[in-house]
């Protein structure tokens, strides 16, 4: 194990962020880099528990505890504290394609379910698997290692989000000939074009596909399956044909002057955002100079109040309906429960440097936008909420009276979640689906309705994680090689 006493002897540390008033004049990742052994340190803080809560990756209540991926978190934790940094890098890609994506962007619930966290400040594992990785890459560890033998099997996947390179991965490990169709310009999913780049840089993204396209995995991009290609090709030329095309089908707010110009859904804003930056062009949506209002207080709703205020926006305001939650865990959300308490994030913390104040509203709902003469929104008409229970026991949204406001704004970001995959694909391939319209395929083999084609990623789960997209991704690969083969020797 790590140092047996290190959990008494060291505090929780992280390296410090850039400050938010540097950061937001350019794109470049907020994270810094650490020394070595301030990580050995952070290291020495694992027990190495008997029973490691930390990579149990179950739901409790809905949200994961635990790491999904079931990362060996005490072993590399303990590697590191050791200098051992070549091991760390094989035993964490043992259980996960893309640290370096999931170093960043995870929410990691493995540390809100790190036992030294019953008491004191848990152990820093997101950024110790950052580490690891990043070292890893730097030391020249990762090289091109393509399969020895080819089965002489073809696989289609569709979508080139975490889930979908996950699978091609490891379904190229096991020597098919995969090919992943792309309808964006560009690889990667969600990484590319919904995360933005202080989160996760796009040479990240791309180090990575480069990577496995030396492997051999081929990538047709620019290419929507249903519409550029029939699927009735797909089915023709490939052996199985596995469907990560995401849950791309946005949350809509059906209130008076939505068809307003100027109204946008999140991920219409921030493709546009990342796309003009990579192309070197203007965005075609930009926040500069504008009062911009985001509807939504969750991530996708952060990178958007993030990105408006890189675009020099004029002022920034994020609804939420929900309550604002506690600072601390509440009681009836103990350990190792996914901790529902009061997170301030990077675009937050922003906005408080440039304007003095957090940028959200809490239980606030928006009843209708007004339009100029040109049919552009100028403002926005909330009000507050309290939430109460309905005559069925369910909590409800209830006005309250006198608290309506008019808001100046002249850029409105929908920012207000995703209600399952796009219509296209499934209908095209007459898919079943479930109660929530995601393509129903079950947690055994991640086949769907139709023999031969597999189902992974949020467009199976619904809008989720990158680390849940990757569990996806190779639980879907072992079955589909299971199928093509009659056994699989892929871990998932
Ligand atoms: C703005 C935003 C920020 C987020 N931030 C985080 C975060 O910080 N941390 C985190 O863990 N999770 C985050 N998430 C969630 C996470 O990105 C997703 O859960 C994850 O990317 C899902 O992976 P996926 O592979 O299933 O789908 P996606 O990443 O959505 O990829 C699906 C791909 O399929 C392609 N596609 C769709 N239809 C077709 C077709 N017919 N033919 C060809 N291609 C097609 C799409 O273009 C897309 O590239 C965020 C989500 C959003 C929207
Ligand atoms: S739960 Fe925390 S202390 Fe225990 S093994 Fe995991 S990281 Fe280490």
């Amino acid at each position: 194990m790590a140092k047996h006493d290190g959990f008494l002897l060291y505090e929780r540390e992280l390296p410090a962020d850039r400050p938010p008033l540097e950061r937001i004049g350019d794109w470049q990742e907020f994270h810094t880099l650490w020394d070595e052994q301030s990580h050995r340190r952070q290291a020495a803080r694992c027990m190495d528990c008997g029973i490691p809560f930390c990579h149990s990756g179950i739901l409790i209540k809905g949200a994961a505890s635990g790491c999904p991926i079931q990362n060996l978190i005490p072993e590399w934790n303990d590697l590191i504290y050791r200098g051992l940094w070549k091991q760390a890098i094989d035993r964490l890609h043992k259980t996960n394609n893309f640290p370096e994506f999931t170093g960043r962007v995870c929410p990691a619930p493995c540390e809100g379910a790190c036992t030294v966290g019953i008491n004191q400040p848990q152990v820093t594992i997101k950024l110790n698997e950052c580490a690891i990785i990043d070292r890893a890459w730097q030391e020249g560890w990762i090289k091109p290692n393509p399969p020895k033998h080819r089965s002489g099997k073809n696989v289609a996947v569709v979508g080139s989000g975490p889930s979908g390179l996950a699978c091609a991965d490891q379904l190229n490990r096991a020597g098919h000939q995969v090919t992943v169709y792309e309808r964006e310009d560009r690889i990667g999913g969600l990484l590319m074009y919904g995360i933005p780049n202080m989160k996760l840089a796009k040479d990240i993204v791309k180090r990575r596909t480069d990577l496995m396209t030396a492997e051999g995995v081929k990538f047709i991009t620019s290419t929507e399956i249903g519409r550029d290609l029939p699927v009735a090709k797909l089915k023709d030329n490939f052996d199985a044909v596995v469907l990560c095309a995401g849950a791309g089908k946005p949350r809509d707010l059906n209130v008076p002057g939505r068809q307003l110009t100027g109204i946008h859904f999140a991920m219409e804003f921030l493709k546009s955002s990342t796309k003009a930056l990579l192309d070197h062009k203007s965005p075609i949506i930009s926040a500069a100079g504008k009062d911009v209002i985001v509807i939504g207080g969750g991530d996708t709703g952060t990178d958007c109040v993030g990105s408006s205020i890189r675009q020099q926006c004029a002022s920034i305001t994020q609804i939420e309906i929900m309550p604002q939650p506690p600072t601390d865990r509440r009681s009836d959300n103990p350990w190792p429960q996914w901790p529902a308490v009061l997170k301030t994030d990077y675009g937050q913390q922003e906005a408080i440097a440039l304007y003095g104040a957090d940028p959200r509203v809490w239980q606030t709902t928006v009843k209708g936008f007004e339009g100029d003469l040109n049919g552009q929104v100028k403002a926005v008409y909330t009000v507050e909420v309290s939430w109460q229970r309905d005559d069925k026991g369910r909590m409800t949204p209830v006005e309250k009276p006198g608290s309506e406001r008019v808001l100046p704004a002249q850029l409105v970001l929908l920012a207000m979640g995703f209600l399952g995959p796009e219509e296209r694909l499934p209908l095209n391939l007459e898919l079943s689906r479930d109660p929530r319209s995601n393509v129903a395929a079950n947690d055994e083999n991640y086949m769907t309705s139709t023999d031969g084609i597999f189902c992974a990623g949020d467009m199976r789960r619904g809008q989720s994680l990158v680390v849940w997209a990757i569990n996806e991704g190779r639980r879907a690969a072992r079955s589909c090689d299971r199928y093509l083969t009659g056994s699989s020797l892929l871990p998932g």
